[in-house]
């Protein structure tokens, strides 16, 4: 760099640093130019406090203080600044009891405004306030701001005074809000439909901690005061009731959904605890007064940390145990736990600016419904899946149970189950076959070979959708059967059981033939008097020479002048 370009430069930076440091430098009745003071004194002081005392105020930003017993003010000094046309107090949104705020003139004079809550405006884009400030002619030197009963001392450290920003236009972290919100209606429908399939109670507890993030980052966010005119009370009400119930239903989510064993008895009743431990503080925040205001914030601040502590416990424990559903609340908690973290330590005065972190939450709640919700999908389908494995089984089970394994026809005990959904659906025909001198085959031919005619039988008897065939027991069977044309269809199939055995075991040297006992009836009756009813026929049949059907058709006759035919085509 050539020498004379150096000269200049430095010149440059001297006369640019003369005249930064200037308003600096200049100071108003011993404040700073451009300062934040904050000091306390008694309520009964006038609306500018200490003002005349500049060694009384604390204006290095290091101790925001309140004190139930007395107020605390803010001087907000302005010599050396333009007022810009439109400008109001700014600062974070917090209850607070009375608030007045007073413009101090260069030549002395004054002029104090008590603000009513119908003067203050919310930010439908912040967490922030804005408070009118009082007309006074003369030139300013500061504002004053005195407040008594404030819940929070970012009421105290953000004040600012500036035209607010317009509003009414829709910026891209509006979009992002509004996306963010609709994101999380998504969950809440889905989890009740995941509770109606499956009754899992993880569900609902998904919903509910779904809809208090929901609440959260709607009015967090200031978006609610885009579509209501909710009042400080219950903005600040539904903040912190919102802020519960997401702490609350998300450790019951946590505790209900892990896998069976992946959590200890004793972790999993500390979890369930922290629903009452929220209540009991976030109404403390909402209530506490008097000397307890100073700490009210911090105290309820400091109470999420156990409930942190006993999610970051519980979540270790059930990766450790192997756990596979825990891992989307482990990446959904982390950013959310590290954000409340700095929020807790700024309040706690570790860090610093809680109020820039809020757009961090909304992002990481965001993060976390989504993590949350993929978790509850994920455990909806192994539940399901399981479910639906354990079904299919008892099902093949069920089925092992009530057919008979030889014909595949269903046994006694399966069709005695049906009978009266099946009566009911019309099926009023009944046969009771037995085979005829079943016994010689066996005795002559081994059972194996009787197996085998068992088994032709089971063929030969064809059920179909109108026709239920039944192995009933040894070589006897059942048919019931439904249509106009039920009897004919049952003496059809015992006529052709001769031909199937004789198709199916060329070795027999004589067919087999069946007799059958057969009743059709008008009104259902019960299984038990119908049975009884069709062997009695059958055993006609049998003594009547085998080989034949004896049938009786109660729909035509009353039931004392019953219709017996026997039919035998042999
Ligand atoms: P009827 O014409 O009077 O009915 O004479 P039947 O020989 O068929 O009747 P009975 O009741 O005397 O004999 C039935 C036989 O059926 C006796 C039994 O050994 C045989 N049986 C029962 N269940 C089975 C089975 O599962 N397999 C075989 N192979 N035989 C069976
Ligand atoms: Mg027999
Ligand atoms: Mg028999």
């Amino acid at each position: 760099m050539r020498h004379g370009t150096r000269l200049f430069l430095i010149g440059l930076l001297a006369v640019l640093g003369t005249l930064l440091s200037a308003p600096a430098a200049a100071t108003t009745a011993g404040f700073p130019a451009g300062s934040v003071c904050t000091a306390l004194g008694p309520v009964s002081a006038g609306a500018t406090g200490p003002v005349k005392d500049p060694s009384r105020w604390n204006c290095h930003g290091a101790r925001w203080t309140i004190d139930g017993s007395k107020a605390s003010f803010v001087r907000i000094d302005m010599s050396g600044q333009n007022l810009l046309p439109g400008s109001v107090l700014t600062t974070r949104l917090t209850r607070f009891e009375r608030m007045w705020l007073t413009a101090i003139g260069r030549d002395g004079t004054s002029a104090t405004r008590e603000i009513a809550q119908s003067d203050l405006q919310f930010s439908s884009v912040h967490w922030k306030m804005r408070l009118p400030l009082p007309h006074l002619n003369a030139p300013l030197t500061a504002y004053v701001l005195k407040v008594t009963g404030a819940r929070h001392p970012g009421l105290l450290s953000d004040v600012h005074v500036a035209p607010p920003p317009d509003e009414s236009r829709v910026g891209n972290q509006q979009i992002l809000l509004a996306m963010l919100c609709g994101l999380m209606l998504m969950p809440l429908v889905l989890n009740f439909g995941f509770y109606r399939v499956l009754r899992q109670p993880f569900a609902l507890w998904h919903a509910l901690a779904v809809f208090g993030m929901l609440v959260q980052t709607f009015v967090a966010s200031g978006l609610v005061n885009r579509f209501f005119s909710p009042s400080l009370l219950e903005i600040c009400v539904l903040s912190s009731a919102s802020l519960s119930l997401a702490s609350i239903a998300a450790t019951q989510f946590l505790a209900s959904l892990v896998e069976p064993d992946m959590l200890g008895r004793q972790q999993k009743a500390l979890l369930r605890a922290t629903g009452p431990w929220m209540v009991v503080w976030s109404v403390y925040y909402q209530v506490a007064g008097g000397p307890l205001l100073s700490s009210v914030s911090s105290v309820y601040y400091a109470a999420f940390l156990p409930l942190f502590g006993m999610l970051v416990w519980a979540m270790f424990t059930a990766a450790r145990r192997g756990s596979r559903t825990v891992w989307f609340q482990i990446i959904g908690w982390t950013p959310l736990i590290g954000m409340a973290l700095v929020r807790i330590g700024s309040l706690l005065g570790m860090a610093d600016s809680p109020l820039s972190v809020m757009t961090a939450q909304h992002l990481s709640l965001g993060f976390e419904v989504l993590m949350s919700t993929l978790g509850a999908a994920d455990r909806f389908m192994t539940i399901k899946h399981e479910r639906d494995r354990a079904l299919t089984q008892s099902k093949f089970l069920e089925s092992l149970a009530e057919r008979d394994p030889l014909t595949g026809l269903y046994n006694r005990r399966g069709f005695e189950e049906r009978y009266t959904r099946l009566a009911k659906k019309g099926f009023d025909t009944m046969a009771v076959l037995d085979l005829d001198l079943f016994k010689t085959i066996n005795d002559t031919r081994g059972h194996a070979m009787g197996d085998a005619v068992l088994k032709a039988v089971g063929r030969a008897l064809m059920p179909d959708e109108d026709t239920v065939a039944v192995r009933f027991g040894g070589e006897e069977f059942l048919l019931l059967m439904r249509g106009p044309d039920a009897a004919d269809r049952a003496e059809h199939r015992r006529q052709s059981i001769p031909a199937r055995i004789a198709a199916e075991i060329s070795s027999l040297d004589r067919p087999v033939t069946a007799s059958m006992g057969l009743i059709t009836h008008a009104v259902p009756m019960r299984f038990a008097d119908l049975y009884a009813k069709c062997d009695k026929l059958l055993y006609q049949a049998k003594s009547e020479g085998r080989n034949r059907t004896v049938r009786t058709d109660m729909r035509s006759q009353p039931a004392s002048s019953e219709d017996r035919t026997v039919v035998n085509l042999r």
